[in-house]
C-alpha cells in the first residue's frame, strides 16, 4: 500500500512530458494545454515566436487536459489553456484551475460579450453553427430556423453528428435558453424524428453524406465549409463542400448560433507573464486575420479585415447575442435533454 501511495505520489510530481513539452532550460517559453488541434494554431504560434522571441510549447489532446491540470495542481507547467468551444472554456475556470488576467491590450480587443466579466476567461475566435442544405434537394428559403428542422416535412432528411457532442450541446442549450426546457425537448424530438440515420461522425462526415444523398440537411459548424472547400489533400472534400448551400438560421430574428474558441490562464502557471503576452498577440489583428485566413474563424476583434471565402459567404449574417455563460450553463440540461429523447440510439 505504502508502495503504491509513493508511486501514485511520485507520478503525480513528475514533470509533465519533459521530453515533449519543456525542454530543460529554455529561458523564454509559454507552454500551452490546448483542446485545439496543434496545426489550427501553429501559423499562429510561430508569428507570435518570431515577434516575442518566446518559444510556444504545445499539448494537443482531445480530452483529459482539465483532468491532467486537476491532478498536477501546483506541480503543472502548464501556462495557457486553449479550448475549442465554449463548454470547456467554462469547465476549466469553473474547476477551478485558471487565473484572473488584467490586460488592457485584451479589454481593448476583446469585446465584452466575448471576455469573461471576472477575467478569467477570454475568446480569440467565433464561428456558427449553421445547416448545410443540399444544393440539388433543398431550395433557398427552404429552411428558415433552427426551429424547422423539427417539422416533419424534413422526415429523414437530417443528418448530424452524436447530440451529446460539444457543438450540438451548445446548440441545444441556446434552444432551452430561447424555449425553455420543455420547449427545447419538444424540438429535439422533432429533430430526432428527422434524422435519416443514427447521429455519427464528425460535422464534415454529414455533409458528404449529403452529397451522397443520405440526407438533405446537415448541421455543421462554418468553418469546415472553408476547410471542405479548399482541401488540396482530400480533394474529394472540394465535391462535399460544391453539393451544398450554407444555411444561416434565424435570419429574421434571433440570428444564428453562436460559438467561439478561447483561453484563459493557468492557475499556476509557471510562466504568466508569457501566457499573458500570447493572449494578447492572439487577441490582436495579426493573428485576428490568420484565424478568418487560414481557419475560416470569424475574428472577435472589430474592425479585423476579412478577406476571401469568409467575406463572400460567411460574413454579413446576424449573429445570435445570447450570452455565452447561458449557453455554457444549460449544456448539462442540453445532455439530459439528449438521453431523455434517445437522441444518439
Ligand atoms: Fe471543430
Amino acid at each position: 500500500m505504502k508502495a503504491r501511495l509513493k508511486q501514485l505520489a511520485s507520478l503525480a510530481l513528475l514533470p509533465l512530458a519533459a521530453a515533449t513539452l519543456v525542454p530543460a532550460q529554455a529561458a523564454e517559453e509559454v507552454n500551452i494545454y490546448s483542446y485545439r488541434q496543434a496545426f489550427l494554431i501553429k501559423p499562429m504560434l510561430d508569428a507570435f515566436t518570431e515577434q516575442t522571441g518566446i518559444k510556444a510549447n504545445v499539448l494537443f489532446a482531445k480530452d483529459g487536459l482539465i483532468e491532467r491540470l486537476e491532478n498536477e495542481a501546483q506541480n503543472s507547467q502548464a501556462d495557457l489553456v486553449l479550448t475549442a468551444d465554449t463548454g470547456t472554456l467554462f469547465d476549466v475556470v469553473n474547476r477551478n484551475l485558471t487565473q484572473t488576467v488584467q490586460s488592457d491590450v485584451l479589454n481593448s480587443n476583446i469585446p465584452a460579450q466575448y471576455r469573461d466579466p471576472a477575467h478569467n476567461w477570454y475568446a480569440l475566435s467565433a464561428r456558427s453553427r449553421i445547416v448545410y442544405a443540399s444544393k440539388e434537394r433543398v431550395q433557398a428559403g427552404e429552411l428558415k430556423t433552427y426551429e424547422e428542422l423539427a417539422d416533419p416535412k424534413w422526415k429523414g432528411r437530417i443528418c448530424t453528428r452524436s447530440g451529446k457532442h460539444s457543438y450540438n450541446l451548445s446548440l441545444i442549450g441556446s434552444m432551452i435558453a430561447h424555449h425553455g426546457e420543455a420547449g427545447a425537448e419538444q424540438w429535439l424530438e422533432g429533430v430526432k424524428a428527422n434524422l435519416a440515420r443514427k447521429p455519427q461522425g464528425n460535422d464534415r462526415a454529414q455533409v458528404k453524406a449529403v452529397k451522397e444523398g443520405v440526407c438533405d440537411l446537415a448541421i455543421g459548424n462554418t468553418y469546415y465549409y472553408g476547410k471542405m472547400l479548399h482541401n488540396d489533400k482530400d480533394p474529394e472534400q472540394i465535391e462535399w463542400a460544391n453539393a451544398v448551400n450554407l444555411v444561416f438560421p434565424n435570419q429574421a430574428d434571433r440570428g444564428a448560433h453562436m460559438n467561439i474558441t478561447g483561453a484563459a490562464v493557468a492557475k499556476y502557471a509557471p510562466n504568466k507573464d508569457n501566457a499573458v503576452k500570447l493572449l494578447e498577440f492572439l487577441s490582436d489583428s495579426k493573428a485576428q486575420e490568420m484565424y478568418a485566413q487560414i481557419n475560416y474563424e470569424f475574428p472577435i476583434k472589430p474592425g479585423t479585415p476579412v478577406t476571401g471565402l469568409v467575406k463572400e459567404r460567411m460574413s454579413n449574417f446576424k449573429a445570435d447575442t445570447l450570452s455565452l455563460a447561458t449557453v455554457a450553463e444549460n449544456r448539462s440540461k442540453a445532455a439530459k435533454l439528449v438521453d431523455k429523447v434517445q437522441f444518439d440510439n
